[in-house]
């Protein structure tokens, strides 16, 4: 497989089909690949948005940052982008410690990639608090699992930074690594860095 090839299989064949050859790192997208956090993230903005009486757009684009919609309800509030963040990771988080579970076929390759050896990480469009707590509250067999987060690389997906950051961090190189996604932004991350790509459909 060369870099930008695209597999055509599902996550719970993966392992099966021993499709991939030594030395590929598998990188996870979190939000919509390992949890399925995207429908309480959307319910819980538009909360928000409705106590701080903005008429925001709902969700916005799967895989996306908050930031660009934390920007807009900053300028229509005048409440700062921090104490939005805050507010929102506040509900979000007691949400998440309520109703957040795993997308169960690919946490089951993580964990059997994992536990085989294989080099894992997870590259988030979230920032590390979130990372963080998702893991520790859903993703239990993952923790310890080298993560990268949105807050600590300069541009965040489509940009390729945290998936060629996570690539550094596991010393393998970015076309022998495979990052398993759910979003047009995630994938297109992947594309820009050069690696393969397994887009999962739950
Ligand atoms: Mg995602």
């Amino acid at each position: 497989m060369g870099p930008g090839r695209s597999l055509q299989t599902s996550p719970h064949r993966l392992m099966n089909a021993d499709l991939l050859p030594r030395q590929v790192a598998v990188i996870f997208d979190l939000d919509g690949t390992l949890v399925d956090s995207e429908p309480h993230c959307a319910r819980t903005w538009d909360e928000l948005a409705r106590e701080l009486g903005t008429a925001l757009p709902t969700a916005g684009p799967v895989g996306a940052t908050v930031d660009a919609r934390v920007r807009m309800m900053e300028h229509r509030t005048g409440i700062s982008a921090e104490q939005i963040h805050s507010m929102y990771w506040g509900r979000l988080e007691a949400c998440f410690r309520k109703a957040l579970r795993p997308l169960a076929r690919t946490y089951a390759l993580a964990c059997q990639l994992r536990t085989a050896g294989a080099p894992v990480a997870i590259a988030s469009n979230s920032r590390r608090e979130r990372v963080d707590r998702t893991i520790e509250i859903a993703l239990p067999e993952l923790l310890g699992v080298p993560s990268i987060a949105a807050d600590e690389v300069a541009h965040p997906k489509p940009a390729p930074d945290l998936f060629l950051r996570a690539a550094t961090h596991l010393g393998i190189e970015p076309h022998d690594c495979l990052v398993v996604e759910d979003s047009d932004i995630g994938m297109a991350a992947a594309r820009a860095a050069g690696m393969m790509t397994l887009r999962v459909h739950h």
